[in-house]
């Protein structure tokens, strides 16, 4: 039986959480899954309590005794300097060399693009980001810092193992989901040492996957035409920096952060699923938080624990509510959080 730790974290981590797990326990019942969902206390008020942001002994039990962890949100007020998130999710990213960042972004009804004249299935689109390494690995320094002659490095570091391995990830989603088209970002005309290894790695990988169309861009460029033509992009990979701003241009494409997934994977070790939104502190506490996020975060966690079934009958209730206007505010409707979750529950009951 798969074993889940679920860890709501902060601010509207716990009220999203709570409507993933009830939409979890409603398709598992229904699919006759058996889930063992464990609720881990760490996030903000753990940390404010006993000083404790997670422990290596916790991060290797969850590595060696759960198959997915499943976060809401970190990120509190009271701790201005983000320890406890950074320490749980740089952590965990780490320690589990979760390599890949998997964010799909959907628009499921044309109303919530800021595009103008999209139709829903223009934007369907997976951009794999690299989660390890490139400009974010912390590398440089600075020198003669506050005065007029400081100076700042921050290193861009490539490895030809991390590259290809990321490149393979995109090219197996894309094969194992039926995509038909790959696309690198990289920025080789002004950067060539890092935009060149990608483009090589790239090229080399593309040729065994004859079936998927392949093709490499300046990531200028793409974030131009993504906007224009978005229908053209099926699955983007990209390093660490050019992901993660991709991968937020994409997700504003197809309704923001209220529905937006995201998947920190290393196949063979326990996934990181999380909601692309942070703890949103502002609504906290408010019942206004959506959960959709959240509930597609766990169809993914889904498919990728081997029920592609049940997380495709979850995505569709999803789809359902967006359609039907049975959303939180942010979406335009007047549920309320805990609402949309049984919205959700009652349209899985109906689909039995
Ligand atoms: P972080 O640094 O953790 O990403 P942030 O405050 O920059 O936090 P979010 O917490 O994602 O970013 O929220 C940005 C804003 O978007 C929030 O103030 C909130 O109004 C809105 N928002 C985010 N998530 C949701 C959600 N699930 N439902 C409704 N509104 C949301």
């Amino acid at each position: 039986m798969p074993r889940i730790a679920l860890i709501p974290g902060d601010g509207i981590g716990p009220e999203v959480t709570a409507e993933a797990r009830k939409v979890l326990e409603s398709v598992a019942a229904s699919e006759g899954l058996a889930l063992d969902l464990v609720q881990w206390p760490h996030g903000a008020q753990r940390y404010l309590d006993t000083g404790a942001t997670i422990t290596p002994e916790e991060m290797a039990e969850l590595e060696r005794d759960y198959d997915a962890i499943m976060l809401g949100a970190l990120g509190d007020p009271r701790v201005p300097g983000n320890e406890h998130a950074r320490d749980i999710l740089l952590g965990l990213r780490f320690k589990l060399d979760l390599y890949i960042n998997l964010r799909p972004v959907k628009l499921v009804d044309a109303r919530f693009s800021p595009l103008k004249g999209v139709a829903a299935a223009d934007v369907d689109m997976v951009i794999v980001r690299e989660n390890t390494e490139g400009v974010y690995v912390g590398l440089g320094g600075t020198f003669k810092r506050g005065t007029p002659d400081e100076l700042a490095i921050e290193e861009d570091v490539n490895t030809r193992k991390g590259v290809e391995r990321i490149v393979r990830a995109a090219f197996a989603y894309a094969r194992e989901h039926g995509r038909r088209r790959v696309t690198l970002a990289d920025k080789a005309n002004a950067m060539p040492n890092a935009g060149g290894l990608y483009r090589r790695v790239f090229a080399e990988v593309a040729r065994e996957y004859g079936e998927i169309t392949s093709s490499a861009m300046y990531v200028d460029a793409m974030a131009m035409d993504m906007v224009l033509h978005p229908a053209k992009y099926d699955v983007v990979v990209a390093s660490n920096l050019f992901g993660d701003i991709l991968s937020d241009l994409a997700a504003a494409l197809a309704g923001g952060l209220g529905i937006a997934p995201s998947a920190n994977l290393h196949p063979g070790k326990p996934g990181l699923f999380e909601p692309v939104h942070g703890s949103a502190p502002d609504i906290a506490g408010q019942d206004r938080a959506n959960p959709l996020a959240s509930v597609l975060t766990a169809a993914l966690m889904l498919e990728h624990l081997g029920n592609a079934g049940a997380a495709a009958r979850v995505e569709a209730a999803v789809d359902a509510s967006i359609r039907a206007g049975a959303t939180t505010p942010d979406l335009g409707g007047t549920l309320g959080t805990g609402a949309v979750g049984d919205w959700i529950c009652r349209e899985l009951e109906k689909g039995r």
